[in-house]
């Protein structure tokens, strides 16, 4: 099949249909694409909707009423999904993470969970399954989430001060029902939790210790994210970032800290912990500290479509090939085409040069609740 763009109706990125090769070998699980990085890390986002509206990621004014979100008929169904995941597992994937926008929302979630869960990889382990949420509907879920087979939770918390938070998320939702939602998940163990703030200089960044005071000694692990410039509609600006080597300058003022290794290679976040043993905290540097050269990431967004970066304007259209009449090895074929065709390093582009020069352009970027974080 010959490449083509396709204009269909509920598309905003561009996209192509993948190239489907002649010869299909079997799937060796060892893809390198062409920085020699493999394919160990699926993130699949379920949905476009969330109902926060986060100023770095859905800001209200563009995310309004009259937003055109994903019509159901676009979504991947939980069979399309489980069909790549199985596919992507025999190309090399070993991690899943579920995301969004709200991944939560997506109406009984748990089955697809369940339909994962079962997946193997080539040599017999199970999938390492993990889900980002904004804890909002998670007190209700952690149970049923669990008995489904995920093993564990990342949730996302910008602070303890509610007039922050609730700004943050701009729908007025309180801190005290995200700790509900954490502590349900400690609960029912889903463990290890982490809870990743993304740190806004002028807007957060007060409430850095007070986040680290309460999450030390408690197993959970904190993590602080540096403001990225992702997607076209946030508004992002430099000097609204701060550097996580000012991060850790901040928590070594109250908390003497010891570098941790990393636990694998293209682990995102860099590991410190608290001398005293009160536990682990992280930074994840995608602005200041680019981690191209390990990305072993790939993303899928809510209606099928491949990315290879967060930073990527256009997908490949795995849903046109399962909708097509494929087989599983031919489509394997395609993602490994595609995997082994990856050029993206954006970050690292975009830290190589001047901090006064325009970032690269690689067209309009995806926004991150399309694709997912
Ligand atoms: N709604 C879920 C949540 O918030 O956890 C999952 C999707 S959200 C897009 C995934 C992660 O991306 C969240 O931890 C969020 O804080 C992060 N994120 C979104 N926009 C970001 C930005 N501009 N810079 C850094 N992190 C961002
Ligand atoms: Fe929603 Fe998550 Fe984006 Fe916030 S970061 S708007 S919770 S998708
Ligand atoms: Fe991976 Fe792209 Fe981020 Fe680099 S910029 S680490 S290639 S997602």
């Amino acid at each position: 099949m010959s490449e083509k763009i396709i204009p269909i109706a509920d598309i905003r990125y561009a996209s192509r249909v993948p190239h489907v090769p002649a010869h299909i070998s079997t799937p060796t699980g060892l893809l390198a694409d062409t920085l020699g990085r493999p394919l160990r890390d699926l993130r699949i986002s379920v949905t476009d909707r969330c109902n926060f509206r986060c100023s770095y990621c859905m800001p209200r004014e563009v995310f309004d009423k009259d937003y055109a979100f994903l019509p159901q008929s676009s979504l991947l169904s939980f069979e399309e999904i489980a069909r790549l995941a199985r596919i992507f597992v025999a190309n090399g994937v070993e991690k899943i993470r579920l995301t969004g926008g709200e991944p939560l929302l997506r109406k009984n979630l748990e089955v697809l969970v369940e339909m994962l869960a079962k997946i193997q990889t080539p040599s017999g382990q199970p999938l390492d399954i993990t889900l980002t949420t904004n804890a909002s509907l998670l007190a209700k879920k952690a149970q049923s989430l669990k008995d489904a087979g995920l093993q564990r939770v990342t949730v996302s918390l910008d602070g303890l001060d509610d007039a922050i938070f609730r700004r943050m998320n701009d729908v007025d939702f309180p801190v005290a029902d995200v700790l509900k939602g954490i502590e349900a998940a400690q609960r029912v163990g889903l463990a290890p939790i982490k809870v990743n703030m993304v740190v806004k200089r002028g807007t957060n960044d007060a409430e850095i210790l007070p986040m680290a005071r309460h999450f030390r000694n408690s197993g959970v692990v904190l993590r602080f994210i540096e403001y990225m410039d992702v997607g076209a509609t946030n508004g992002w600006r430099m000097d609204e970032v701060l550097p996580s080597a000012q991060v850790i300058e901040r928590l070594k003022t109250e908390f003497p800290l010891l570098a941790v290794k990393a636990n694998y290679a293209g682990e995102t976040a860099e590991r410190w912990r608290y001398a005293d043993g009160g536990g682990e905290v992280g930074v994840i540097s995608s602005v200041t500290h680019a981690f191209c050269g390990d990305c072993n990431r790939a993303r899928l967004s809510t209606e099928g479509k491949l990315f290879l970066c967060l930073f990527a304007s256009q997908g490949q259209d795995l849903r046109a090939l399962l909708r097509g009449d494929f087989s599983d090895d031919q489509i394997g074929g395609a993602v490994g085409h595609i995997w082994q065709s990856r050029t993206d390093r954006y970050s690292e582009m975009r830290a190589a040069l001047p901090a006064d020069a325009s970032p690269p352009d690689t067209g309009r970027r995806v926004e991150m609740s399309y694709i997912g974080g």
